[in-house]
């Protein structure tokens, strides 16, 4: 499932294709995907300049030319992948839902599972119904120890679970979340607000630190994909402690734990993490 790196990687992968290129035509090859495509967006977005590519937490965001804000979201769900291609015109597989054509070649947005979506932003961001509630994202400058001794006060609910609170840092996924924990020394069950100032010292500096490594990860394995197939989405990770139950903890050596936590498996060493 794409995260925070996954999403910036396609973003920027897609900043060659489409930023500055004309949307020639943006094809609907269904009706929805996990939501109905809004009224019209064909039309309202088609023939317009693509100013920019960007991301928020963990949606893409292509904004529009156009005098008032203008802005095409999309989600990439569980399993949705962006396909450039060199050339208009090339068949279309099976899950192919959307077609972005330009000039330039066509990116093809397909999605198996369709988990994914996209939605139309005519107005300011923080009056869309998925952005508007969201945290500061994780690699700015407003997260800071400061910030998040501030947001984690009092809150009586484990560590994981503030961490995926999407109000208080946006972006942050399981996969990023275990793995910081475990960078940081913390474990997930732990109290929000016992957190020493220590801890959370190093826990920002944990979050920051698996992101950035990750986005760096995934723009080498954008330079290979570029060569091969012009798939964005996914890359390899060596994760420390995630989908690892029962391998040996990389540090100590003792087998990692799954747990449940919200419905969500949550990994972590019991040596390593306190
Ligand atoms: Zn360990």
């Amino acid at each position: 499932m794409p995260e925070l790196p996954e999403v910036e990687t396609v973003v920027r992968g897609l900043r060659p294709f489409l930023q500055g290129q004309r949307l020639d035509r943006l094809l609907l090859r269904r009706a929805d995907m996990r939501f109905p495509f809004p009224e019209g967006l064909s039309q309202r977005v088609s023939g317009k300049t693509m100013a920019s590519i960007e991301r928020r937490a963990k949606y893409g965001l292509i904004r529009f030319d156009h005098p008032e804000p203008l802005s095409l979201l999309f989600h990439l769900g569980m399993s949705g992948r962006m396909v450039c291609e060199e050339e208009v015109g090339l068949p279309f597989e099976k899950h192919d839902h959307v077609i972005f054509e330009t000039a330039k070649g066509q990116v093809r947005f397909n999605d198996p599972r369709r988990f994914g979506f996209l939605d139309l932003i005519e107005g300011p961001d923080d009056e869309n119904r998925f952005l508007g509630s969201l945290g500061p994202e994780p690699l700015g400058e407003q997260v800071t120890p400061a910030y998040l001794r501030t947001a984690f006060k009092d809150r009586a609910s484990p560590i994981k679970a503030s961490l995926l609170n999407q109000r208080l840092i946006a972006g942050l996924g399981n996969i990023y979340v275990c793995e910081a924990l475990f960078e940081s020394g913390i474990r997930p069950t732990r109290k929000t607000g016992s957190l020493k100032r220590a801890e959370v010292e190093r826990l920002c500096t944990a979050i920051k630190g698996v992101l950035s490594r990750a986005i760096e990860a995934g723009g080498s394995s954008l330079r290979d994909y570029k060569q091969v197939s012009g798939e964005l989405g996914y890359f390899q990770h060596a994760w420390s402690v995630y989908g690892r139950e029962n391998d040996d903890c990389r540090t100590c050596d003792a087998p990692i734990k799954r747990i449940v936590q919200s419905n969500r498996s949550t990994f972590y060493c019991a040596a390593c993490q306190r």
